[in-house]
């Protein structure tokens, strides 16, 4: 007799089931498979909601890290209309145009460069800018500045790649003009040091005297601020951006191309910002390398709109900026509120003892995204008795917060006031699920 063999449920059957209905059927497919294979086919309907997150979607920032590198650095709203655009069309002339010209001559003016292009991002920008300026040339680098900025950026390989040679000068602490003079190299590179600092018996050489030397001065600022006057925010600049070097001082002072990020400080999208003289930006556009870092039509209309900005002197229009000036007042005014709304929400108040506590208190956000080290602003948050980081980062629309001795912390100066609505509804499921 041949044995009865019991056959494994059929995945295409188990895939079709209603709970993975949000999943397209080959996605589902797969964590079925994954669900019979590690024998777990009760929990289909809890992997496949795990499935979901995977997925890209919005979140509530609420960790007051204005730009969090997990959350995507700055915040963009893109207003895209969708469809063809005049991506490499001159209109002026029907004939073929670059994609670069539109963006370039806007941020070359916000600058105050003669001209700038955009790339990928900012290690591509100095990728190319180097390998374009310094083709196998000799390329002299601070020792305090052979940086490594999170994600594997690091100045030593990345000129590697670049096919230019590093020439390293000076000391960790302290590097001098005559330490480059000395170094006889074709070019300079002037790295921020954006994620650390170095304190104490310390020297480094300023752009004006580094163009002293006659050999072209690349500045990788990094952080992206535009200008240090800030003259897109309507009163001064605000005191944490101290020190933090800027594009349109950079090169007035001297550097001949200046390199930064389009989603730290500028607060665009992903991108690297190249911008300088007309030469060496040409340079730049011309090198094989440009084709393959070059940003698409979706990356160059979201830095259109955040140059634009810019150029209206509209830093309201600009996420990243309107959050990092609201007012710790209105912060506080609004936490106040939101607290209120969520104990005015009918809980179960007999058992006390089980109720979640909340209150207002002032928390220390920061600019992150491996700029101005150590830097903290002045923000207000909700203090919510017990971690809830969990449920709150499981809910259709993630909310990420933070962990501080045990408690929640939520902070507000990365939410907008658009958005509280959204927070009073999760904390009050909070509330009650604790009163339960
Ligand atoms: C952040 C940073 C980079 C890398 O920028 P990406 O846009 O992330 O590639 C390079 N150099 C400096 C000095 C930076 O601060």
């Amino acid at each position: 007799m041949v044995p009865t063999v019991t056959r494994p449920p059929s995945v295409d059957k188990l895939a079709r089931r209603s709970d993975l209905a949000d999943l397209p059927h080959p996605i589902a497919v797969e964590v079925t498979r994954e669900a019979i294979a590690t024998d777990r086919v009760d929990s289909i309907s809890s992997m496949s909601r795990e499935r979901s997150r995977q997925m890209l979607t919005p979140v509530l920032n609420a960790t007051g890290v204005l730009l969090h590198t997990n959350l995507g650095r700055s915040p963009v709203e893109v207003h895209e209309p969708g469809g063809y655009s005049n991506l490499e069309l001159n209109l002026a002339n029907g004939r073929r145009g670059s994609r670069q010209a539109a963006v370039g001559s806007l941020l070359a003016t916000a600058i105050g460069a003669e001209a700038a292009i955009v790339v990928n991002n900012c290690a591509s920008a100095v990728m190319l800018a180097l390998a374009a300026v310094a083709p196998g040339k000799r390329v002299a680098v601070s020792r305090g500045e052979l940086v490594e900025i999170g994600g594997a950026f690091r100045v030593p390989d990345v000129m590697a790649q670049s096919g230019s040679e590093l020439v390293e000068v000076g000391t960790t602490n302290r590097t001098r003009l005559s330490d480059y003079t000395q170094a006889n190299a074709d070019a300079v590179l002037k790295v921020h040091q954006s994620n650390y600092k170095i304190v104490g018996f310390t020297e480094e050489t300023t752009i004006t005297e580094l163009s002293t030397i006659g050999v072209p001065v690349i500045a990788d600022i990094g952080s992206g601020l535009l200008d240090s006057a800030c003259p897109w925010l309507s009163g001064p600049p605000p005191r944490w951006l101290a020190g933090e070097p800027a594009a349109r001082q950079t090169l007035a002072a001297g550097a001949d191309l200046v390199l930064f990020s389009g989603d730290k400080l500028f607060g665009g999208p992903q991108a690297g910002i190249i911008a300088g003289s007309a030469e060496l930006v040409t340079a730049c556009s011309k090198h094989p390398l440009a084709r393959a870092l070059r940003p698409g039509s979706l990356v160059l209309g979201a830095l259109q709109s955040t140059t634009l900005a810019y150029l209206n002197r509209d830093g309201n229009a600009i996420d990243f900026w309107r959050l990092a000036t609201i007012s710790t007042t209105d912060l506080t005014k609004r936490a106040v509120e939101i607290v209120d709304r969520v104990k005015r929400s009918p809980t179960s108040p007999d058992d006390d003892a089980k109720q979640m506590t909340m209150s207002v208190i002032d928390t220390e956000g920061m600019p992150g995204g491996g700029t101005l080290p150590g830097v903290t602003l002045p923000s207000v948050g909700i203090r919510l008795s017990g971690d809830h980081t969990r449920p709150l980062r499981l809910r259709d629309r993630p909310i990420i917060a933070r962990v501080d001795d045990d408690d929640t912390i939520v902070d507000l100066r990365t939410i907008e006031p658009a958005d509280d609505a959204e927070l009073v509804a999760a904390l009050t499921d909070l509330a009650q699920a604790e009163a339960k």
